[in-house]
């Protein structure tokens, strides 16, 4: 199978305002790192504009443009997963489709993975422009809440923008899980990896497609999928409870014997109210890890794909798990869907 030198893999949804600026600008990127020996795959996350339209008009003009149409939204790190699996290159770029993350990096990405033979640089971002005070407050607290309590130490400040290596992405795609936070996953995979700080840009047009709720459940992602501690809250809340029972009978049984029995509905309820709050925190916790175990446990494809526009070189398992075998994908041509 011929490998270009460079995939650049973006996912997309409701982006085509960006998508002509995006597609010149890494072309130009890819161009002036590996001349024509690149491919660009751009992933349709179910967009409700024109993206779809656009990507096949671009597509068809490019024959370095891959486009890849998903049945449905499956969100961003599924787009993504999409992508990865279908691109070929020896060596991938994961970008965002607003332009927020700027592709003329490239040329200094690739030789900071050079000099420091590493097998993945990923961007850090030093400053975010554009972006409202309340995003870049939970995201800072988001990222260290995630370095406390995750086992795999997981990079700040870092989005999934990086430079990787193929035998990165291979053992990358090996991981089959369903709740996907990728740039942990990557960490998780080892080798060595290398920080590249950058000034995030502003969005290029449109608006984020990271509501508070996607953040959240993201952020739930990247928890479960990398800790059991908050499995282990309870035994720590059961020690301190214990310790504060017994601090509370030796109370009360001072006060029998001194002759004043504690009284007070105040402080039963109280008692009672924080207790069912710690309970009920306690089988929440249970209730995600338990929601995820089942999800995992359908084995259901990760995503699926509707049409491909574009010459697809690479090898895809058409979202069912890495751990099954795979068909091989020969589109000799463009496969267009009902243009
Ligand atoms: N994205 C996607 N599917 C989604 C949401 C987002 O493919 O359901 C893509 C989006 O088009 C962009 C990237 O994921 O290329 C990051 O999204 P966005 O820029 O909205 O997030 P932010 O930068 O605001 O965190
Ligand atoms: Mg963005």
């Amino acid at each position: 199978m011929h490998r270009p030198a460079l995939s650049v893999v973006i996912p997309c949804f409701n982006e085509a305002a960006c998508l002509e600026l995006l597609h010149a600008r890494v072309s130009a990127a890819a161009r002036t790192a590996v001349g024509d020996n690149y491919e660009i795959v751009l992933i349709n996350d179910g967009s409700r504009d024109d993206s779809w339209p656009v990507m096949q008009r671009l597509s068809a003009a490019d024959p370095r443009l891959v486009a890849i149409n998903l049945s449905r939204n499956h969100g961003h790190q599924l787009a993504l997963t999409a992508g990865l699996d279908l691109c070929s290159g020896a060596q991938i770029l994961i970008i965002d489709a607003d332009l927020q993350d700027p592709p003329e990096l490239l040329a200094d990405m690739r030789r900071t993975m050079a000099e420091e033979q590493a097998d993945v640089v990923y961007a850090v971002r030093r400053k975010r422009e554009g972006e409202t005070i309340f995003k870049k407050a939970t995201a800072a607290a988001f990222y260290r809440v995630l370095d406390r309590v995750t086992d795999t130490p997981i990079p700040l400040d870092t989005g999934d923008f990086r430079l990787m290596s193929r035998r990165a992405l291979d053992a990358l795609l090996s991981l089959p899980e369903q709740a996907r936070f990728i740039r942990g996953m990557v960490a998780w995979v080892g080798f060595r990896q290398v920080p590249f700080p950058y000034d995030r840009a502003e969005r290029h047009a449109g608006e984020t497609n990271y509501p508070l709720g996607k953040m959240v459940r993201l952020a739930f992602d990247a928890v479960t999928g990398f800790s059991t501690a908050p499995l282990r809250f309870a035994s720590h809340a059961s020690v301190i409870l214990a310790g504060a029972s017994l601090l509370l009978l030796f109370y009360i049984l001072w006060g029998f014997f001194e002759g004043s029995p504690v009284q007070g509905w105040t402080s039963t309820m109280l008692v009672v109210t924080v207790l069912s709050a710690v309970q009920m925190f306690v089988l929440g916790m249970i209730g995600e890890y338990l929601g995820r175990l089942y999800i995992e446990s359908k084995r259901r494809p990760l995503y699926l794909v509707a049409d491909i526009a574009g010459p697809v070189k690479g090898h895809s398992s058409l979202g069912f798990n890495a751990a099954e075998p795979s068909p091989e994908f020969d589109m000799p041509e463009t496969q267009r869907a009902a243009e």
